[in-house]
């Protein structure tokens, strides 16, 4: 196929030379100087989207992807299918795919999980947003860049759903490292605590995936002085879209809200910028009750 990749740095660029390398004649374009192996690069935006049978996107945040889509949607060809990878509000999502939907362009919001481990490895999973005739047409690739492509529904499924995970993982992640450090004031060892939960009705991802608590468990981000995996920055901002997703389908979200707070402080003002978002273990490993 003829794909225009916009969008190429940490998650895009990979994906685009994953792409390339399975035979794909790919053109890219990024307001960063950037170069991708096998890609091409164009002079714009609009350019890298002309006549192609699919154009892909990989941005920062919603109100990029609307000016980027008012740029590209009049240059792609009627019948050929956008796909925007990026994490972004639900609203946002829904508004580019109407207006690719006027264009006669098929729309699919294909958020990922995986991180850049996956974008590199083409291990991403896709949650997708869109028509059956769209996710026909881009499944090949998702296989390329992933492992395995959810058709969530209609248009903003996808991001739905990759907000609606993130708000459980960021809710169990911080009832994990809060547990954790209860168990320590109390006595309670921390290899018998992972035995015990990891077994038994509180277990989760964040416990047995990915253990906040170093050499305890699979080997994950603790065990490399919380070096991200993926980053308490990553994480305040989904927990941020759940939030304004919340609001505007009104929705009560008690817990939800309470994991973006403690993310937010953790990131501006905790030192937690940078770090993997398990490291609220030690965040509250120091702290007291009151
Ligand atoms: P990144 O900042 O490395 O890449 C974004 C790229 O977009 C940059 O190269 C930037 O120059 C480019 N860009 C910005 N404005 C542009 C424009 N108008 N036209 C063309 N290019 C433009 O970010 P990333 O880590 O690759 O993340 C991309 C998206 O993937 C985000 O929405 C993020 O939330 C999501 N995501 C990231 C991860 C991760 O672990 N990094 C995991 C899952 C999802």
């Amino acid at each position: 196929m003829n794909i225009g990749f916009i969008g190429l740095g940490n998650m895009g660029g990979p994906m685009a030379a994953n792409l390339a390398r399975a035979g794909h004649v790919v053109t890219g374009f990024d307001t960063a100087s950037v170069s991708i192996e096998g890609v091409s690069l164009a002079g714009s935006a609009a350019e890298a989207a002309k006549d192609q049978d699919v154009v892909i996107t990989m941005l920062p945040n919603g109100n990029i992807l609307r000016s980027v889509a008012e740029e590209i949607v009049p240059a792609m060809r009627a019948g050929s299918v956008f796909v925007d990878c990026s994490t972004v509000d639900v609203d946002s999502a829904r508004a580019v795919a109407e207006t690719a939907d006027k264009a006669d362009v098929l729309p699919m919001d294909a958020p990922v999980s995986g991180g850049v481990g996956g974008a590199q490895g083409g291990t991403l999973t896709f949650m997708v947003g869109g028509s059956d005739a769209a996710f026909n047409k881009a499944a090949p690739l998702f296989e390329i860049m992933g492992q395995k492509a959810v058709h969530c529904g209609p248009s903003g499924n996808g991001q739905a759903a990759k907000i609606c995970n993130n708000m459980i993982l960021g809710v169990t992640m911080i009832a994990t490292c809060e547990s954790f450090a209860l168990a320590d004031k109390l006595g309670l060892d921390r290899q018998a605590m992972f035995d015990v939960v990891s077994t038994s009705s509180g277990y989760s991802w964040s416990m047995n995936a990915y253990c906040p608590a170093p050499g305890i468990g699979p080997t994950s981000p603790a065990d490399n002085d919380y070096t991200p995996g993926f980053a308490a920055d990553l994480m305040l901002k989904d927990l941020r879209l759940s939030q304004q997703a919340a609001e505007s389908a009104d929705a009560d979200t008690p817990l939800g809200k309470a994991a973006m707070d403690l993310y937010t402080s953790f990131v501006e003002s905790e030192g937690g910028s940078g770090q993997d978002f398990s490291a609220m273990l030690p965040r509250f490993e120091k702290r007291s009750r009151g």
